[in-house]
């Protein structure tokens, strides 16, 4: 934990800002809620899981106040029940058939969420998330959703033996949130969710918000 934090602080200044400006996510996927448990206790309040059902299970008894539960992974339009009521933020919202069923649900639900949506910059066949050239539709029907905060954007970049490889993928990301904040000058969209165990710090330096990181707190 802090080796992260030294590299997070290092690169914050690096791209002239704080620490605080940069989100951790604790990404929970490969371990189970005593761990959870440990991090909270460790001062962690952000998780990210990629399944409804995992997220499910370690996290509909809540883990503690101030605990923010975010949804990482591709979420089937079926699941979105279950997704409105055990997380707090979707950050993989990157189709319209999946806009249109969580505002149904949240409806249902009688709440608002935050989402962010994905998108595949680096154009990986096999990745999820909305191919740039489809994100400015997506994003015009997102904010007339009246349940759902249109947060920012996430995107996965592909896995490479050299981290600086992926410094292109966030770059694009930034530079794609920014033409589309000026379009819509309404939105807000502030959130930048770029960044894994292997390249979190060159994620920041290109300006994440959010990084989401597994190995480097549960294997580390
Ligand atoms: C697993 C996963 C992560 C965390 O990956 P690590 O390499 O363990 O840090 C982050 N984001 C998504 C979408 C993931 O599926």
């Amino acid at each position: 934990m802090m080796e992260i934090q030294d590299r997070v602080a290092e690169a914050a200044s690096r791209s002239g800002r704080s620490p605080a400006d940069v989100q951790l996510v604790a990404v929970t996927k490969t371990v189970e809620r005593d761990m959870v448990e440990a991090a909270y206790a460790a001062g962690l309040r952000h998780f990210g899981e990629n399944r409804v059902q995992d997220m499910r299970r370690k996290f509909e008894e809540p883990i503690g106040p101030e605990s923010v539960v975010h949804l990482i992974g591709h979420l089937q339009t079926n699941k979105a029940r279950d997704a409105v009521r055990y997380c707090d933020i979707i950050e993989s919202v990157d189709r319209i058939s999946l806009v249109d069923a969580l505002q149904h649900r949240c409806e249902l639900e009688n709440r608002s969420l935050d989402v962010l949506l994905q998108v595949n910059i680096a154009g990986e066949e096999q990745k999820h998330g909305c191919s740039p050239d489809d994100i400015e539709e997506l994003l015009d029907h997102a904010l007339k959703q009246p349940a759902l905060n249109v947060t920012g954007l996430m995107t996965i970049a592909p896995l490479v033996d050299d981290a600086d490889a992926t410094r292109p993928v966030f770059r694009g990301l930034r530079e794609l949130r920014d033409r589309l904040q000026a379009d819509y000058p309404n939105a807000q969209l502030t959130q930048l969710s770029m960044g894994m165990t292997n390249d979190y710090w060159i994620a920041i330096e290109e300006g994440a918000t959010m990084i989401r990181l597994g190995r480097a707190i549960f294997e580390g």
